[in-house]
């Protein structure tokens, strides 16, 4: 087993040991795929574990739901304080949080009618996603023959456990051909982001990365970087990028929960900028650090909730989790 399980998870109101949150095989979300998800990190600092931007991933979350029309019986509120509840009751000082909201065992057909929602709260410790030493010394990454579904096709902008069935082609082809991670194309040719991080370039100062044009998700962690750009004075373009600017890029990462600011030192095999991690980058990954472990005011109120308050004092914790949303 690649992560260590946790004792417990969060379903519909109450915690259950870890090896009873089970589905029925025909469940509509084993079968089709049909469910949505979150992931978040959770980080230790001097006041506890801390998850950050709690209330911008519970949003995105509803909004999964609402394209994917599933009613979910729970507030945006009592979701966060079920999350801060499996960290605190797992007794992690760090995790990643990963609530579900899946269609169970009842409808068999495309009409979901007559299959229940079902919501989960899991969490599990789990560090460097690409690898040992990748924040440090960046990755090596190729370019996807696997292209991105077209924005009429599956609906980027909500994290859906279906989509990832596009990631997994896209991350299994990579590994099988020797690189640790792939950016994908869009079905126009132009950049759109990697099996589940988002991708910006650096070129003369100044910070680039694709536009929301229907291919991609709109990163959390995308937008934290853009706000610490802008706060650090460097420019952020979105734009269209064609496949040769990644050649080109001064310096190059990804940005993601998982992935938090990874930097990437060679595309398709050709080194980016000094095939190290560059300045930019390595100014970003720093004050992103020291936002999401409490070291320094984060940029904007309510993108730490301090697990134990949302537990202690639930109601006072919950609402300054989603006060960014
Ligand atoms: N794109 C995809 C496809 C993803 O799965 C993720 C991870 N959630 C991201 C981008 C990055 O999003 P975030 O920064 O919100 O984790």
């Amino acid at each position: 087993m690649a992560f260590a399980e946790a004792q417990w998870i969060w379903k519909d109101g109450e915690l259950i040991p870890w090896q009873h949150a089970r589905i029925h095989v025909l469940s509509l979300a084993v079968q089709f795929g049909s469910s949505v998800f979150e992931g978040i990190r959770c980080y230790a600092t001097s006041e506890g574990p801390a998850i950050f931007r709690l209330g911008d991933h519970l949003r995105r979350l509803e909004d999964s739901c609402r394209i994917y029309r599933i009613d979910v019986p729970w507030t945006r509120e009592q979701l966060a304080i079920a999350c801060g509840t499996v960290v605190e009751r797992n007794g992690f000082d760090s995790c990643y949080v990963r609530p579900m909201v899946l269609r169970g065992y009842g409808a068999m057909g495309m009409l979901p009618a007559g299959s229940p929602v079902e919501t989960y709260v899991c969490a599990w410790p789990w560090g460097t996603y690409l690898g040992d030493g990748a924040l440090e010394s960046g990755v090596d990454v190729c370019v996807s023959s696997w292209h991105r579904p077209a924005p009429n096709t599956l609906p980027s902008l909500a994290k859906a456990a279906g989509h990832y069935n596009n990631a997994q082609l896209i991350k299994m082809e990579a590994v099988a051909n020797g690189y640790a991670e792939a950016i994908a194309l869009a079905p126009d040719g132009r950049v759109s982001e990697g099996s589940g991080q988002n991708v910006f370039l650096v070129r003369d100062g100044a910070l680039v990365t694709s536009p929301s044009d229907g291919t991609l998700l709109l990163g959390i962690t995308r937008h934290t970087v853009m706000r610490i750009a802008q706060e650090l004075g460097i420019d952020v373009h979105e734009q269209p990028i064609p496949r040769e600017m990644l050649y080109t890029a001064d310096e190059l990462f990804f940005t993601g929960t998982a992935a938090e600011i990874t930097p990437i030192r060679s595309v398709d095999r050709i080194t980016v900028g000094q095939g190290t991690a560059g300045p930019v980058t390595r100014a970003l990954q720093k004050r992103f650090m020291q936002i999401v472990q409490g070291e320094i005011e984060p940029l904007e109120e309510g993108w730490l909730s301090h697990t134990r308050a949302l537990v202690d004092a639930p109601a006072v914790a919950a609402t300054g989790a989603v006060r960014s949303g």
